[in-house]
């Protein structure tokens, strides 16, 4: 068996390294060698620096409890023991440009979980199902940073990843208008109910930029690629709401659609059963199966019972890596109105990275340093 991808995870304490340190750590094509975080964390042992605020299902895994926090601003530091670094820090934008270009001019290509990047026409944001051919952008970063094998990709925002998906199959008929509204979890702020015990028995009808990013992003992740970067689509037009529900993990996001020409609610079925994208194709290892899932019970997808879909009995290694999708039916206003879910640390975090690195790395654009 070919040896293991070194990869480094920044950002490694928090809500979202934490999911990268939990689905790394028996992945078969990467290994986690390198933790860093703030300098608050760095020089403790990996399991320290996290204290109480470990949140994930399954417990610290001991390989990586012992690893001594690096600081992430120490680039060479880090850079030098890996092939990749996963990134999810909170800072500042413009700090986090700036981070991440450090790593790629390492030659070290990062894989990110943070908006700063997003816009950056040259640096592809990836749906791996929805927008895989937006890699060939890569080129174009490479010639701007100067390097030949550092890169940066980002993934989406947590918000988009239920709707988008579910709406992609059906823009051969011109998807028009779109009004979302999403039901976001807890941990898509890094938080637990422990540490917001105000979000108990409670819903805020505020999550800031939620809304500007959930109607945005869906434009360049369906955006062309021309010879300096992605171009952003023109269509559809969406509108959102983005509301704050006492939920530990994943978003349900309730959608109304018009198209410009409308299709039947077979087809749209159909579309969804028989959707499989390059991940599914290549066998990736996080590849859910399916990708989407359409529940014919008028009371799913529910967020407890459905948000760990996509695994499979004899291999749960794409558990929350599913998008399930409910209640298709017409709409009075718009043509149809449906509900969608997926998990926000899993599919809409580290678990979409996970598996834009399988992407890169099936493509050609991961190799041992
Ligand atoms: P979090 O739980 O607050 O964790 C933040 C991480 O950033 C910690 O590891 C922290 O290290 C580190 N950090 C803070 N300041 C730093 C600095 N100056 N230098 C280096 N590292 C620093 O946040 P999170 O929820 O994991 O989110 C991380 C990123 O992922 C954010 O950009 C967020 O927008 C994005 N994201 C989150 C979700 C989600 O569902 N939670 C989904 C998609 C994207 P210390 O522990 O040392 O402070």
């Amino acid at each position: 068996m070919a040896s293991k991808l070194k990869a480094g995870i920044v950002g490694a304490t928090g809500m979202v390294g934490q999911r990268f340190v939990s689905l790394l750590v028996d992945h078969p094509w990467f290994e986690i060698v390198t933790v860093a975080a703030s300098p608050r964390s760095a020089g403790k042992p990996y399991a320290e620096a996290v204290g109480g605020r470990w949140a994930m299902p399954r417990s610290m895994p001991a390989a990586v409890a012992g690893l001594t926090v690096k600081d992430a601003s120490r680039v060479d530091e880090v850079a030098r023991d890996v092939d990749l670094v996963f990134c999810a820090v909170d800072m500042p934008k413009a700090e986090t440009r700036e981070l991440e270009e450090r790593y790629a001019k390492t030659e070290t290509p990062v894989v990110s979980n943070n908006s700063a990047h997003r816009m950056t026409p040259d640096v592809p944001m990836l749906l791996p199902e929805v927008n895989p051919h937006h890699l060939q952008v890569i080129a174009a970063q490479r010639r701007r940073l100067g390097v030949t094998r550092g890169f940066i990709t980002v993934k989406p925002n947590c918000s988009i990843q239920s709707y988008v998906p579910a709406l992609h199959p059906l823009r051969e008929f011109g998807v028009d208008k779109v009004f979302v509204c999403t039901y976001q979890a807890i941990s898509g702020a890094g938080k637990t109910f422990k540490d917001w015990p105000e979000m108990v028995d409670n819903v805020i009808p505020f999550i800031g930029g939620e809304e500007e990013k959930s109607e945005i992003e869906p434009m360049k992740v369906w955006g062309s690629v021309e010879a300096d970067g992605i171009v952003n689509a023109s269509s559809p037009t969406i509108t959102s709401q983005c509301v704050r529900v006492p939920v530990t993990d994943g978003h349900l996001a309730a959608v109304f659609v018009s198209f410009k020409k409308k299709p039947s609610m077979e087809r749209i079925l159909e579309l969804w059963k028989d959707f499989e994208a390059e991940p599914q194709k290549l066998s990736l290892p996080s590849a859910p199966r399916p990708f989407l899932q359409y529940f014919a019970e008028e009371n799913r997808p529910q967020i407890r019972l459905d948000r760990d879909a996509g695994g499979c009995a004899d291999d749960s290694r794409a558990a929350g890596m599913g998008i399930t999708i409910g209640r298709l039916r017409e709409d009075r206003l718009l043509d149809y109105r449906f509900v969608c879910l997926s998990h926000n640390t899993i599919r809409g975090a580290a678990g979409g990275a996970v598996l834009t690195a399988e992407l890169l790395k099936a493509r050609g654009y991961l190799a041992a340093k």
